[in-house]
């Protein structure tokens, strides 16, 4: 079985032996960033009655990244200053046209001899995609949960996921990296679970794939993420407790078995925050932070019920309505929210400011990544035009881009930019188009992504083109 965050004080205290030197500089370390933590023995986990948490504190977890990568502070902000822009201009409004945005996911699965169910199968890791494309559409059949004062909130985020197609040397794929590796249990604090030389397994191209690493993760804790940064590092994605994927196979632990631990962590990776502020408890306003979300409700669940562990989450599966110290009339929390940490069958929706904070995202530090045709399968048309290339470039592009071609022979040319309403917004046709580049502009088109079909009697590409500004 899991340790459990009790035992962590066993394996420190072990360390501490082995290695007492490491663990001064650690401890010291951690006086320095968590001077409010140094009590604790693991201040990004902190003490639960549960066996199991969901996540880390992610505010804390970010100044841990900070901290190791000096560099890293100033990606974080760049990203947020480009989603701050956006909101800004496009977030209040609500009017523009929504981007129907495909995500190509990769799963590392990282599996030990000694544990075979380390191992998830294919059915599995494809019934997880089943539950983001529910979730993330609203189209999960457990919204008839959801109490009448939060549904005008819930939205669908018009996001949809797929099993990579295509990989990083452009060969099929089954978006299924399976590892065997002889590291026995991977715990956040190294991420050793992206790093090969400690038994994890490579990052592929974050500006293509969504990298998920699923693994025997220790310390009670079934997932954590990375904030979105500019550009996005070559760690970014979510590592998972193999206990807690997809809804069905082996999903021993009955509190997190459908799927949504990976909902809720790819929503830390579109920049959504938990909705207590991981703030310890305290309320906005009185000391605390918040989301950044005005459509769900204050909260700090300072509570010690059951539900409420004193520090700002809600555990199992509280009746509705269920108020804090933040929120405390009806209504009260909103604890069915995917960025919660309560039971997987008490969850069912986002909220559209949760969907603003996640445009923002897509169409600022991860714009590149909804371009990716990772979704695509390598075609046997385009094995047919092996000497014929096609770059579509800058891209992201304010509006106006290029189209360069490259064909093994001169030849006729139609190029078409479609919208994702499938209209026709421009056409271009050229004869000779062998070696030439061509200019298009989109500048009076709102932000979003679009389609580029390039084609002639003989072949027909599609590459995508995502407009920001
Ligand atoms: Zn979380």
């Amino acid at each position: 079985m899991n340790p459990g965050p009790e035992k962590a004080g066993i394996f420190a205290y072990i360390c501490y032996m082995k290695c007492r030197v490491t663990i001064v500089f650690a401890v010291f370390s951690l006086l320095v960033v968590f001077p409010a933590f140094s009590q604790e023995v693991n201040p990004l986990i902190p003490s639960t009655k549960h066996s199991y948490v969901r996540c880390l504190d992610m505010e804390k977890y970010e100044l841990f990244l900070e901290k190791q990568d000096p560099g890293r502070k100033a990606r974080r902000d760049a990203a947020m200053k480009q989603m701050a822009k956006w909101t800004e201009l496009h977030g209040l409004k609500r009017t523009d046209s929504v981007a129907s945005y495909t995500i190509p996911i990769v799963f590392h699965v990282l599996w030990n001899s000694a544990t075979p169910a380390e191992k998830i199968s294919l059915a599995q890791l494809k019934r997880q995609i089943e539950v983001l494309n529910r979730d993330y559409n609203r189209i999960n059949a457990d919204t008839i949960d959801t109490p009448g004062p939060f549904k005008p909130a819930a939205t669908s985020f018009n996001i949809s996921f797929c099993l990579a197609q295509t990989d990083p040397n452009g060969k099929p794929t089954t978006g299924v990296v399976y590892k065997q590796t002889s590291t026995t249990s991977f715990s956040y604090s190294n991420n050793a679970a992206k790093l090969p030389y400690l038994g994890g397994d490579t990052i592929w191209d974050p500006n293509k794939y969504l990298n998920i690493w699923i693994c025997n993760l220790s310390g009670g804790l079934l997932g954590y993420s990375e904030f979105p940064t500019k550009p996005l590092d070559n760690t970014f994605g979510s590592v998972i407790f193999y206990e807690a994927v997809g809804d069905s196979g082996y999903l021993p632990l009955p509190a997190y078995n459908l799927g949504r631990t990976i909902t809720h962590e790819i929503g830390h990776l579109l920049d959504l925050h938990h909705p207590w502020g991981d703030d310890g408890g305290l309320c906005p306003g009185s000391g605390g932070t918040d989301d950044g979300c005005a459509d769900t409700p204050p909260e700090g669940n300072n509570l010690n019920d059951g539900y409420g562990q004193g520090w700002g989450p809600t555990f199992g599966c509280p009746p509705f309505p269920y108020t804090d110290n933040c929120s405390t009339t009806s209504p009260g929390i909103m604890f069915e929210n995917y960025m919660e940490y309560s039971n997987d069958s008490c969850m069912n929706l986002f909220t559209k400011d949760q969907y603003t904070i996640a445009s923002a995202a897509l169409s600022g530090p991860l714009a590149i990544l909804v371009t990716s045709t990772a979704c695509t399968a390598p075609s046997s048309i385009q094995e047919y035009i092996f000497n014929a290339s096609v770059n579509v470039y800058p891209n992201p592009s304010p509006g106006k881009f290029n189209v360069a071609v490259s064909l093994s022979d001169p030849s006729h040319l139609n190029i078409e930019v479609i919208s994702v309403l499938g209209q026709t917004i421009q056409t271009l046709n050229s004869d000779n188009a062998n070696g030439k580049t061509y200019s298009l502009d989109l500048s009076a088109q709102p932000e979003g992504l679009y389609f580029v079909k390039i084609s002639n009697t003989s072949f027909s590409i599609v590459k995508k083109i995502m407009v920001s500004r």
